[in-house]
């Protein structure tokens, strides 16, 4: 099947932002006055929930049980409050797109491939990401956007993959996914979907023997290694 769309996880795989929102998150809970942080090999850890508001809560049940607990309400506000901040950092303009990304994109747009997200982080961070990368909107970038509060169950539930596959209204088999972690992995071969993996800071040691393709990042990758590898009827 020839190659018809490429579509992207965002935090990990466009670029290393899972700094940024740790950093957003430690800010958020002294705001909150809450006795919490997040250290680097902790949030590793914690990585394991995708989604926020699942992160917090997970963190939660962690805690002793005489610990005070923030309700679901309180819960969606300081996540609403930690986007704020999250966007807030990159407004700065310090995030910067992993290697090869941006020559890859640029190539697929070049040869009438389509773009897609799709992404368990929510529409204000995706749009900050493009902005902060592209200096543009977030459909001047992808053509279709899948975001983690639009389905029911996030990675590595493939949900968020069907969605971006049914927008592109394409078969998985003319589509390549990009991702950076084992749930993304899962979730986009749940799909259907040959993945290629480019490992994170927070996701190198993870197994990704379910993946066509590992590789420290895009920028040796071309566009006709990637319809090599779809054209590899088998599938690992
Ligand atoms: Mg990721």
């Amino acid at each position: 099947m020839t190659l018809k769309a490429l579509i992207f996880d965002v935090d990990g795989t466009l670029a290393e932002t899972e700094e940024a929102h740790r950093e957003a998150f430690n800010r958020v809970f002294v705001e909150w006055g809450l006795d919490w942080h997040w250290s680097q090999p902790l949030y590793r850890d914690l990585l394991q929930t995708t989604g926020g508001k699942e992160r917090i809560r997970a963190w939660q049940d962690r805690l002793p049980n005489d610990a005070p607990r923030l309700s679901d309400a309180d819960i969606a506000r300081i996540h609403l409050e930690k986007t704020a901040i999250y966007t807030g950092i990159l407004a700065t303009g310090e995030l910067e797109l992993r290697t090869g990304v941006a020559e890859l994109i640029e190539a697929a747009r070049a040869e009438g491939l389509r773009l897609a997200v799709a992404t368990t982080t929510n529409m204000p961070n995706v749009a900050a990401l493009t902005r902060c990368c592209w200096n543009a909107a977030p459909f001047e970038v992808f053509d279709v956007i899948a975001a983690g509060d639009e389905v029911d169950a996030k990675k590595p539930a493939p949900d968020v993959f069907e969605l971006a596959l049914e927008r592109l209204g394409l078969p998985p088999g003319a589509c390549i996914a990009f991702e950076d972690s084992l749930n993304g992995l899962i979730s986009a071969r749940g799909a259907g979907l040959r993945v290629v993996v480019t490992p994170s800071i927070y996701t190198d040691d993870q197994d990704f023997s379910q993946a066509q393709l590992v590789t420290g990042n895009l920028a040796q990758l071309g566009l006709g290694d990637l319809a090599a590898l779809l054209a590899d009827e088998v599938a690992q």
